[in-house]
């Protein structure tokens, strides 16, 4: 049932009481003053709980003395269960028929977001909903803007794959699960062989191309756990956890012959074939190394393939 009522786009209310006939009343009067609303009416709060399992945003309107569990208990164990999803929010609405001051401010301390006595005015009831699905969506956009943030921040604009600032922090996550364990890890380092000369013969757009298709190339040849870096310019890193010097070489060898063997296709008219220099290292060959060196040995692998003709992998 919890399902079904989160696949609605609709904005859903939920009533948790434990006097029905004060539920049945609310919905009398509720139903044709916003119906386009769903509203959910409970009498049971542990029933009302396992409903909001599963949804990304939950308005609830509890009663506070309910004799199984109290709307201070639920509310702060529906905020618990959202915790665990730093994708979920909830608004959280208590009715109570106590008038003490102090009960109200135990109220608000204890998380929940508003607070409402009976007898109440229906209208305000509703405006004070509509508050709620204001904030809910207020913080809706606010998730989906820092998601956006987190993108831009971490990844490379024109391939996709993560940039070289977030690589590295991958990389250095990676080197500390070695360091602790006894798996193996490798790099790939990639040059693009001649890339000035497309540039200078297709223009930068064709150049361009040629960069988005290595990155598509690149994470199609490769295993589902190997990290794609876009390290700058036409210079490309890949982390392999779990992979050893003899696994990473024919790793690279994959990817090199991938790249001879299917050109790309750069405007309507033209296909190019490019080439990719690799330098390869391994922690296997290089014990005790630390993110650093073995950069600078991937570095050197690839400036030592370069040397010897280009189009070839070498290990570091
Ligand atoms: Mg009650």
């Amino acid at each position: 049932m919890a399902q079904d009522i989160n696949k609605t786009a609709r904005r859903t209310v939920f009533f948790v009481d434990d006097d029905e006939l004060f539920l049945q009343g609310l919905k009398r009067s509720l139903h044709h003053m916003r119906q386009e609303w769903e509203m959910v009416f409970i009498s049971d709060p542990h029933q009302a709980l396992k409903l909001q399992k599963d949804r990304s945003e939950t308005l609830i309107v509890s009663d506070w003395m309910m004799p199984t569990m109290d709307g201070l208990t639920l509310c702060r164990k529906v905020k618990e269960q959202i915790s665990q999803n730093s994708l979920a929010s909830a608004y959280l609405i208590v009715l109570t028929g106590k008038q003490n001051t102090r009960d109200a401010v135990e109220a608000l301390e204890s998380g929940i977001d508003d607070y409402i006595h009976k007898p109440f005015d229906m209208d305000v009831l509703v405006a004070r909903i509509g508050v709620g699905f204001r904030t809910l969506e207020g913080e809706r956009k606010l998730r989906l803007a820092n998601e956006q943030l987190e993108i831009l921040a971490t990844t490379d604009p024109l391939t996709s794959l993560y940039n070289r600032r977030h690589g590295l922090e991958i990389l250095e996550a990676e080197m500390s699960r070695v360091t602790r364990g006894k798996q193996q890890l490798s790099l790939i380092m990639v040059d693009l062989d001649h890339f000035k000369n497309i540039n200078d013969t297709y223009g930068h757009k064709a150049g361009d191309i040629v960069l988005v298709n290595i990155a598509k190339r690149m994470k199609s040849t490769l295993r589902r756990y190997d990290v794609a870096i876009r390290w700058g310019g036409e210079e490309f890193v890949v982390v392999c956890p779990h992979t050893d010097s003899t696994e990473v070489i024919s790793a690279a060898e994959r990817l090199r012959k991938d790249f001879t063997s299917h050109p790309i296709q750069v405007d309507t008219l033209q296909e190019i074939t490019v080439t990719v220099s690799i330098g390869t290292s391994s922690t296997d060959t290089s014990p005790g190394s630390d993110a650093g060196t073995l950069l600078s040995l991937a570095d050197n692998a690839l400036y030592q393939a370069k040397s010897e003709g280009r189009n070839c992998v070498r290990s570091g």
